[in-house]
């Protein structure tokens, strides 16, 4: 039983220890953070502190004992303005030069600070009253304004509390003020490092779970990314698909009737591409099918658009093109495709293709689904007539 309670517990801070590491940048920013903030804010209390004892050392009438200890104030409050002025400026600095290893040592000595000023308070506090409120207030605002690893956490309070046992010894004289001022202020500073390692924790799974949630959602984008683009091109040459090809034309069409301009349609079947398949096997057609769309999509213009239908059949829309710029276009794929075969492993595979023409001008209004049957008749006429050919 004990064994087991061991081994989680050893399991469960070398989990803990590998976590501090991944977030101890995180850290240190948002202590740099804070303390940029917490510094001046420190710094006004304390200096209107420091004005209201300056204040009361005119009075005259005080005892002076009251006199002595409103003196010392003074000095602490003057102190604590200094030291938080300057942590302030050097929080400043480090966040601007980003230096990580100085700046996490810097909010380690920012945690220590607070609990000196808290220390200071509390010794000069105690020949008139024995409370440590001071010191209580310094254990817990280090505590939550900072972000300490575990052990350095434990590390500064442990010091801290040592340095108050030994302040207490020389400042408070009365023996039973003492006993109950170090017991005291051992249970703050144990509820302090308790808090602390509590944020820390709390700091990490939080900080681990949001870059979780951001990993996770960038994933989900790419995919959603993905998958939109799969709903749009064909997947083996990246050409629009058929729905897709078939929504842009339309579009396409509409806008040339309304511009006044022609347009012209291109239907593109392989010849014998069955042999290619039979001969050489898929892959090699597959490889045929991705270079004629290249070959394709390089002859055409940037604004043309290139979609392949199924198989082994190709349509290219030409916006702003008569029938006869349509045609010499026709001409020159097929050339290209005729005059470029494909290598194949250790083969050459020649590739022909039959076209089928079909143009309207804006003035005839001739719809797409109008024009993909001409183009078809066209390219079947083309098939009749020996293939490899323009119709
Ligand atoms: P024709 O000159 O009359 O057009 O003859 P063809 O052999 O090109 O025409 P057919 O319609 O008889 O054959 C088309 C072939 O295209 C049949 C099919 O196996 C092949 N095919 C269709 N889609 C793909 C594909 O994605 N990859 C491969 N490798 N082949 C495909
Ligand atoms: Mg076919
Ligand atoms: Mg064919």
């Amino acid at each position: 039983m004990d064994q087991i309670f061991l081994y989680s517990l050893r399991k469960t801070t070398a989990r803990w220890r590998a976590e501090d590491a991944q977030v101890a940048d995180d850290a240190t920013g948002v202590n740099l953070f804070r303390l940029r903030m917490l510094w001046p804010v420190a710094a006004g209390f304390n200096g209107l502190f420091l004005i209201g004892f300056l204040w009361r050392l005119l009075d005259a009438s005080l005892p002076p004992a009251v006199a002595a200890w409103n003196l010392r104030l003074v000095w602490a409050h003057a102190f604590i303005v200094s030291a938080a002025l300057a942590m302030g400026w050097l929080v400043h600095r480090a966040g601007q030069i980003r230096h990580t290893r100085t700046a996490r040592w810097l909010a380690t000595a920012n945690a220590a600070l607070i609990m000196v000023d808290g220390l200071i308070l509390v010794a000069v506090d105690q020949p008139i009253t024995p409370n440590i409120t001071a010191y209580l207030i310094a254990c817990l605002v280090a505590g939550g304004a900072v972000y300490l690893q575990p052990r350095m956490a434990a590390a500064v309070y442990a010091l801290s509390y040592l340095a108050f046992f030994k302040l207490m010894g020389w400042a408070q004289v009365h023996p039973e003020l003492l006993l109950s001022n170090r017991l005291n202020g051992f249970a703050a500073c144990v509820l302090g490092c308790l808090c602390s390692c509590f944020m820390w924790r709390q700091f990490c799974t939080l900080t681990l779970q949001q870059r979780q949630l951001e990993k996770a959602n960038a994933e989900l984008s790419q995919k959603q990314r993905d998958l939109e683009r799969l709903t749009r091109q064909d997947g083996l040459t990246g050409l629009f698909n058929r729905n897709t090809f078939v929504e842009l034309s339309r579009s396409e069409l509409k806008r040339a009737q309304r511009q006044g301009s022609a347009t012209t349609i291109l239907l593109l079947d392989l010849d014998h591409f069955k042999r290619v398949n039979d001969t050489w096997g898929h892959p090699a057609g597959d490889a045929v099918l991705r270079h004629v769309a290249t070959l394709a999509s390089t002859t055409v213009r940037s604004t043309d658009l290139v979609g392949r239908l199924g198989g082994e059949e190709f349509i290219v829309l030409l916006p702003n093109t008569s029938a006869e710029a349509g045609r010499k276009l026709a001409e020159k794929l097929r050339f290209r495709l005729e005059s470029t075969p494909v290598q194949w492993e250790k083969t050459t595979i020649a590739v022909t293709a039959s076209f089928g023409l079909a143009s309207t001008t804006a003035q005839e209004k001739r719809d797409f689904d109008t024009l993909y049957t001409e183009a078809d008749k066209a390219l079947y006429l083309a098939k009749q007539r020996g293939r490899n050919r323009v119709v």
